[in-house]
């Protein structure tokens, strides 16, 4: 028997609970303090997730144990003399990654939900049976993926499991019910997908092009540091998210974006779908082993701040894409397309020159995770300005050394110093490795671009690496960046009314100096009216396309129980969408660059016109 031992049982899946009994076998004789985590390492809020607690009960050789709980999550057990077994009920019903899920359709769950940590024995070794549901009480034939190593459990299989410690328990999420097996092999070592609610769709093509993402990405580390690696992935109508771990990453997608069977090409949402997976593997090193102090020095019960999470996510942010590229299932202008998205959602806030990045990392609890309708005006996203910054960083270094160092060069550096004996990472590490390795002198580039707020310089780099970068209005309201579709005419001005809905559509947001806010509009107010006409999406597009600067519009909206009427200047439109293309008349030493960064010759730019 381990030391610590915790039985996981879908016991109530039409009341979403789950119960849970812990053994400790060598309870503290002076009483035993117990904890659950209020955030979980990858999602940078304050969840509390004791709240879900809805009983905790103890016993020792048959007799009940005394716990008091002592505040929003922590508990104080009795001096016990033997065993102490300490039982719980939790309600799991947040179909989020971050949390535990649980009806008669499936169940899943991080262990931070649901696993107690004890007090002076988070170092321990722990057994984990997870226990099947009763067959009448849910759909199917259940089964289990985790990532967890088996001690006695079949492949797949309910039984009992086995973690080095706390920290590594709370790394293995478990998904539990009815799924699709996904198996293929990268890097040498066998990896899976568990698909859950996927319907129909084209397995082979899904395996072939994930290998290749994953072989890419070890290639740049040169090592892959984990015997397995599982990808559970929970497919609904409109989900979108992940969180990575050591050996494992739970995804959240959209049904559409899973690839067609018979399909030919790969339409945006796979390859959206593609950069998630991408993104979410390349954390396994990113931030799961390069791991930053404050993380790996945290108990987990308050927040914990550093400046560098633009490293961890923007980093991982640039790479998710440029892995597609390089495991060849996107080319050279599709990828520059993904670029020019990117550099377009930071050209549409704001708030870039409100918050910098170091800002925005430390702030991530209370700001990027707490968002409301003023964030594009207020805050800069890690993971969006993060990526441009780690982009510009690396054509910095491939420019400045002719191509003898780039970003790949630092982040083997960093792996090889902290990453691979998982030694925590102070603070401004990696600006200290950047500069080491590549032997320049970036303090300028770190001040600006990480401490202050503004710009970062990527139309001016991407001309030194043959890619021409051109600024222009959107053409409607689906035109996030990239090359333009043949057919779209821009407008000829613009309102500033971001909408959602059809009837009486509701502001999503108001960007600052826009019309919209000069004519006193707000986030959150319904428009009746334009120019006496019912306003709707569409009445809004072609009044944008048809009226001209200058003019006009008369504006009723509601805002709470008020009827408002204001008048609407009409604008300009914005330059606010990038596109990028290879420059065909590149000199040499130009193309050649370019060819080091996306190996992209000759003939892929004459193709792409
Ligand atoms: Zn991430």
């Amino acid at each position: 028997m381990t030391p610590l031992h915790y039985r996981i049982e879908p016991a109530e899946p039409a009341a979403h609970r789950f119960h849970v009994a812990l053994t400790i076998q060598h309870p503290d004789p002076a009483g035993q303090w117990l904890t659950l985590p209020a955030w979980i390492p990858g999602s940078y809020l304050v969840r509390d997730f004791a709240r879900n607690v809805l009983t905790l009960v103890a016993e020792s050789g048959g007799e009940p144990v005394q716990v008091d709980q002592v505040d929003k999550d922590c508990w104080r057990a009795a001096p016990a003399t033997g065993p102490l077994t300490v039982l719980m009920e939790v309600h799991a019903f947040d179909t989020s990654v971050r949390t535990a899920y649980l009806d008669s359709e499936r169940g899943f769950f991080n262990a931070t939900s649901l696993c107690l940590r004890v007090a002076g024995q988070e170092h321990v070794p722990c057994t984990v049976d997870l226990m099947a549901p009763d067959a009448n009480a849910v759909t199917g034939r259940w089964r289990v993926a985790t990532s967890m190593r088996p001690v006695e459990a079949e492949p797949w299989g309910f039984g009992r499991y086995g973690c080095e410690h706390y920290d590594d328990l709370i790394d293995h999420p478990v998904e539990m019910g009815e799924f699709e097996i996904v198996e293929f092999v990268a890097g040498g070592r066998p990896h899976a997908f568990a698909m859950t609610g996927a319907g129909r769709f084209d397995a082979d093509a899904l395996a072939a092009d994930v290998a290749r993402i994953c072989d890419a990405q070890v290639a740049l580390f040169g090592e892959l540091p984990c015997d397995r690696y599982l990808f559970l992935n929970n497919v609904t109508a409109d989900g979108y998210g992940g969180l990575e771990h050591r050996y494992s990453s739970a995804l959240a997608s959209p049904r559409r974006a899973m690839p067609a069977p018979g399909g030919s090409g790969r339409s945006d949402d796979y390859v959206n779908f593609l950069g998630l997976v991408s993104h979410e593997y390349f954390h396994l090193w990113n931030v799961r082993r390069l791991m930053p102090a404050a993380v790996a020095n945290s108990s987990l019960t308050a927040p914990a701040y550093f400046d560098d999470l633009w490293a961890y996510e923007g980093i991982t942010s640039y790479y998710d894409d440029l892995g597609l590229l390089r495991a060849g299932v996107i080319d050279a202008p599709r990828y520059l397309d993904l670029l020019a998205k990117q550099m377009t959602r930071l050209e549409r806030n704001p708030g870039r020159y409100r918050q910098s990045l170091a800002e925005s990392s430390r702030l991530a609890w209370t700001k990027f995770y707490q968002q409301d309708a003023s964030a594009p005006n207020a805050i800069v996203s890690y993971y969006n300005k993060g990526a441009l910054v780690a982009c510009a960083l690396d054509l910095t270094l491939r420019r400045e050394t002719d191509g003898a160092c780039s970003l790949d060069d630092v982040m083997r550096t960093l792996w090889a110093r902290y990453g691979r004996a998982m030694k925590p990472i102070p603070d401004a590490a990696i600006e200290q490795i950047a500069g080491e390795v590549s032997g320049l002198d970036l303090t300028d580039f770190f001040d600006a671009m990480i401490r202050t707020a503004g710009e970062v310089p990527l139309p001016e780099l991407l001309a030194d690496f043959g890619v021409t970068a051109s600024v222009r209005p959107a053409t409607g309201p689906e035109d996030t960046g990239g090359r333009p579709g043949s057919d779209s005419t821009g407008p000829r001005c613009w309102t500033g009314l971001s909408v959602k809905g059809q009837r009486q559509p509701r502001l999503t947001t108001v960007v600052d100096d826009s019309p919209a806010q000069q004519a006193g509009l707000a986030a959150g107010d319904r428009l009746v009216a334009l120019d006496f006409e019912e306003a709707t999406p569409g009445v809004i597009r072609v009044l944008e396309q048809r009226r001209a600067p200058g003019e006009t519009v008369d504006v009723h909206a509601i805002r709470g129980d008020r009827l408002l009427h204001r008048q609407l200047s009409l604008a300009p439109p914005q330059d606010n969408t990038w596109t990028l293309r290879m420059d065909t008349g590149a000199d040499e030493a130009v193309a050649h660059r370019r060819l080091a960064w996306l190996g992209a010759s000759v003939a892929q730019v004459s193709e792409a016109g």
